[in-house]
C-alpha cells in the first residue's frame, strides 16, 4: 500500500493533537472540580463564621434570643444557604425548613475544626459545614450548607464547550497540517518531477536548488553533483566508444583496401608476399587494440582477472629487454638495462606486469627517434620496489602529462606521426599498477625524452634460499 509522506504526517498529526486535547480536557476538568470543591467549602466555612459570630453575640441572654437572632438571620441569608443549630443535648434550637423536610442524618460531629459533606436536600445537592463550638459556657453543634448546584452547572457548561469545540479543534489543526506539509513537501514533488524527465538525452540538465538552506537544499545539491558525475562517467563512456569504433575501422579499411588493391590485377609472388605481410601486421594491430578494449571492459565491470603470486621483479624486467630489443629491431636504438643483482619479491600477476613493461617499452621505442636510447632499471629499497623506463625521445608537453593516463588521450605530436596507437596503453598501465596497490608517475620534457616509474610494495618476510626452489614463481 503506497501512503504518502504527506498523509502519514497528517495521521500523526492528528494522533498527537487527538492525544493531547484529550489529556489537556482531563487535567481542566479535574483542576475545574477542584476549584468548586474548595470555593464550595469557603463559602460554608464563612457561613459557619457567621452563624458563630452571631451565637457568641446573643448566647449571653439565652437560647430563645439565639433562636431569634437566627430566624431573623435566614431572612436575608443569601437565597440557597441554609443552616441549623443544636444544642449539647441534640435539641435544635433553629433549622431552615430545607434540612426540616429532608431529615437527612448528618454524621457526628467531633470537636476541632470543621468538616465538610455533600448531600441532597429536597433533590438539591448541598455541602455541609459541620462544627461544635463553645460560648459562654455552652456548647453549640453547627451545620451550615452551601448549594452546589451553581457550580454543577458551570461544570457542565465547561464539559458542554470542551465536547463541541475540542473534535472540531483536532480537525482544523489536522487539515492545517494536512496543508502545511504539503507546502514544505512540495520541493520534493519538483525534484521528483524533474527527476523523471532526466535521461540519457538530457543528462545536462540539473535539478532546481531550493533557496531555503535546509536538507532539501543538501539533497538537491548532492543528486545534482552526483548527475554531474554521471553525465562525466557517460560522456567519457560515448567518447571512448567513438574513439574505439573509429580506431577499429582504420585497420579494417586498411586490410580491405590492400586486399582489394592486391586482387585487381595478378602479381608477383613477391608483391603477394607483401601485401599478406601488411595485412598481417595490420591484423596483429587491431588484435592488440581489441585486447586493450577488452581489458578495459573487464576492469570498468570490477573483473580484474588478476592473480597475485609471490614473484622476482627481475624475471619480467629482463623479459620485458628481449621484447624491447625485438620491437626496436628494425631500429636503431641503443637498449639497456640495469637491476639490483638479487631478487626484487613482490606479489604481483606476472602476465599484468609483463603487459605493463611491454606498455612503457613499446611506448619508449615508438616515440624516441633513430640513435636514441632506452634504458630499463629495477631499484629496490627496504619496503619499495621501482621500475624505471627510460628514453630520449620526443618527450610529453608539461600541460599533458596529467592527461595522459587518461582513456584514449593521445597528444597531437603522438597523432600526427603514425606510429602511435589508440591512447589506451597508459590507461592499462595505470589500471594495471592501482590493481597492485602501487603508484605509475610520469617527468618529462619535450625533446629531451620521458621517465615513466612504477612503484610497488616489496614482498616481506621472503626467505633468502627461496629462489632456489622457485625458479620462476611461486603460488603462496
Ligand atoms: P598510445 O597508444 O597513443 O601510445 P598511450 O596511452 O600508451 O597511447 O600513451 C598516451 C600518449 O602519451 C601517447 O599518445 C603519447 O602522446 C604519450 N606518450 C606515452 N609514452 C610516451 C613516451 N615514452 N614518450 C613520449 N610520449 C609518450
Amino acid at each position: 500500500m503506497n501512503i504518502t509522506i504527506r498523509t502519514r504526517l497528517t495521521a500523526l498529526y492528528f494522533v498527537v493533537l487527538a492525544a493531547s486535547f484529550s489529556v489537556f480536557v482531563w487535567i481542566s476538568d479535574v483542576g475545574f472540580r477542584r476549584s468548586i470543591e474548595v470555593t464550595v467549602n469557603d463559602a460554608s466555612s464563612m457561613n459557619l463564621q457567621s452563624l458563630q459570630r452571631l451565637i457568641e453575640r446573643s448566647a449571653a441572654r439565652g437560647d430563645t434570643k439565639v433562636q431569634k437572632e437566627l430566624a431573623e438571620l435566614a431572612s436575608w441569608w443569601p437565597s440557597g444557604a441554609l443552616f441549623e443549630v443544636a444544642d449539647e443535648s441534640q435539641n435544635w434550637i433553629f433549622r431552615s425548613p430545607q434540612f426540616l423536610q429532608a431529615g437527612v442524618q448528618l454524621p457526628k460531629v467531633g470537636d476541632g475544626p470543621a468538616t465538610f459533606f455533600t448531600t441532597n436536600l429536597n433533590h438539591i445537592q448541598y455541602r455541609i459545614a459541620l462544627q461544635r463550638f463553645q460560648t459562654a459556657g455552652k456548647t453549640y453543634e453547627l451545620h451550615a450548607a452551601v448549594p452546589t448546584e451553581p457550580f454543577d452547572r458551570a461544570l457542565d457548561n465547561f464539559r458542554d464547550i470542551e465536547r463541541e469545540t475540542v473534535p472540531l479543534l483536532v480537525v482544523l489543526a489536522s487539515l492545517l497540517g494536512y496543508w502545511l506539509s504539503g507546502k514544505s513537501l512540495a520541493p520534493v514533488t519538483l525534484i521528483i518531477e524533474t527527476a523523471e524527465r532526466i535521461g540519457v538525452d538530457n543528462l545536462s540538465q540539473r535539478l532546481e536548488v531550493p533557496r531555503a538552506r535546509d536538507e532539501l537544499r543538501r539533497l538537491t545539491e548532492a543528486l545534482n553533483a552526483m548527475l554531474g558525475r554521471i553525465d562525466n562517467s557517460f560522456k567519457r563512456i560515448t567518447q571512448f566508444t567513438a574513439d574505439a569504433s573509429h580506431d577499429l575501422r582504420t585497420p579494417v579499411a586498411v586490410i580491405r583496401t590492400l586486399a582489394e588493391v592486391t586482387l585487381r590485377r595478378p602479381r608477383s609472388e613477391q608483391q603477394y608476399a607483401d601485401a599478406l605481410a601488411k595485412i598481417l601486421r595490420t591484423s596483429e594491430e587491431t588484435t592488440s587494440l581489441l585486447d586493450n578494449l577488452l581489458t578495459l571492459a573487464r576492469a570498468d565491470a570490477g573483473a580484474t582477472g588478476m592473480e597475485l603470486h609471490l614473484i622476482d621483479l627481475g624475471i619480467p624486467v629482463r623479459k620485458g629487454k628481449e621484447r624491447a630489443l625485438q620491437l626496436a629491431a628494425n631500429k636503431s636504438l641503443d637498449i639497456s638495462l640495469r637491476t639490483p643483482g638479487r631478487p626484487v619479491w613482490v606479489r604481483a600477476d606476472s602476465i599484468a606486469i609483463d603487459r605493463l613493461l611491454l606498455i612503457l617499452l613499446d611506448n619508449a621505442i615508438k616515440y624516441t627517434p633513430e640513435g636514441g636510447f632506452c634504458e630499463i632499471e629495477l631499484l629496490a629499497e627496504a619496503e619499495q620496489a621501482q621500475i624505471v623506463v627510460r628514453d630520449s625521445g620526443i618527450g610529453i608537453a608539461e600541460h599533458e602529462l596529467a592527461l595522459i593516463f587518461e582513456r584514449s588521450y593521445r597528444s597531437d605530436r603522438a597523432r600526427s606521426r603514425d606510429t602511435g596507437g589508440a591512447g589506451l596503453g597508459l590507461s592499462i598501465a595505470r589500471w594495471i599498477t592501482v590493481m597492485h596497490g602501487g603508484t605509475i608517475t610520469a617527468e618529462s620534457r619535450p625533446g629531451a625524452g620521458s621517465v615513466f616509474r612504477v612503484t610497488l610494495a616489496v614482498a616481506q618476510g621472503v626467505p633468502v634460499d627461496f629462489p632456489k626452489q622457485i625458479p620462476v614463481e611461486l603460488t603462496i
